[in-house]
């Protein structure tokens, strides 16, 4: 689809694995020059995290960072040093993630729940906004990060039940729509229930919507998709996302 961007549409892609791509500068240049105005690099382990870092000091203003322990990399004898990584650089992220809770992974739940609280509490001393996968665990993650009155949290890609999606948003939480918005009956339902003033757009770049990698221009199809679903025009979600998106990371 095309969508002008002259029009001043201006777009941030709240989460991305920027680490994976192939073609980094390549990704980054098209997304630019697409109306793209910010990025969040989100990590996934120690080796992720230092890849992460390192692309947004040759990007800084235009990819932000945010380190964390994905559920599905957590392995018992490397959490020590993942952990204290993350803590070594606090003052270097905007934002932890991705991190959570993943109930479909051979990752043990107790362990899982330890790391992702020890993290939860770094984010509240440090007062960061979290990012959250959630899969099959929608309601444990809730809880958590609840039980720790986290202030900002945006629960990623969110399929998850309705009635939990009411206590997020009575939070103050938000949630993001990604490109399979396109086709996914779960996200769909969320991301039309939501007001637009909780949803943040991102890509999950590397992902593969129906055959196709994505990449942080993609953010547009999440735009095209949050806009026909609540019947609005693209250029008014785009600032409103956009606003959400700064407010949220805090970023300029
Ligand atoms: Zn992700």
């Amino acid at each position: 689809m095309m969508i002008n961007f002259s029009e001043g549409i201006s777009l941030i892609d709240a989460h991305a694995h920027l680490e994976e791509l192939n073609d980094l500068s390549g990704a980054l240049s098209e997304a630019k020059s697409s109306g793209v105005k910010g990025i969040v690099a989100v990590g996934m382990d120690l080796d992720s995290n230092r890849r992460t870092l390192e692309i947004t000091r040759t990007n800084r203003g235009f990819v932000f960072p945010a380190i964390g322990y994905h559920p599905w990399e957590i392995k018992e004898n490397e959490v020590e040093e993942n952990l204290s990584f993350i803590k070594d650089h606090m003052q270097e992220c905007i934002a932890l993630g991705e991190i959570g809770l993943d109930y479909k992974v051979h990752v043990k739940k107790d362990l899982q729940w330890k790391v992702f609280g020890e993290i939860l509490d770094l984010a509240v001393e440090y007062d960061k906004p979290v990012i959250l996968h959630c899969r099959f665990s929608h309601k444990r993650t809730y809880e958590m990060v609840v039980e720790r009155a986290i202030k900002r949290a945006v629960f990623h890609w969110y399929s998850g039940p309705l009635d939990l999606l009411d206590n997020i948003l009575e939070s103050g939480f938000f949630i993001s729509a990604t490109p399979a918005l396109a086709y996914s009956p779960f996200h769909q339902q969320a991301i039309k229930k939501a007001p637009l003033e909780r949803i943040l757009l991102e890509t999950d770049t590397p992902v593969i919507y129906q055959g196709k990698e994505s990449r942080p221009k993609g953010v547009m199809i999440s735009l095209k998709e949050v806009a026909r679903l609540k019947d609005l025009d693209s250029l008014s979600v785009a600032k409103q996302t956009t606003t959400n998106a700064t407010q949220f990371f805090q970023i300029g």
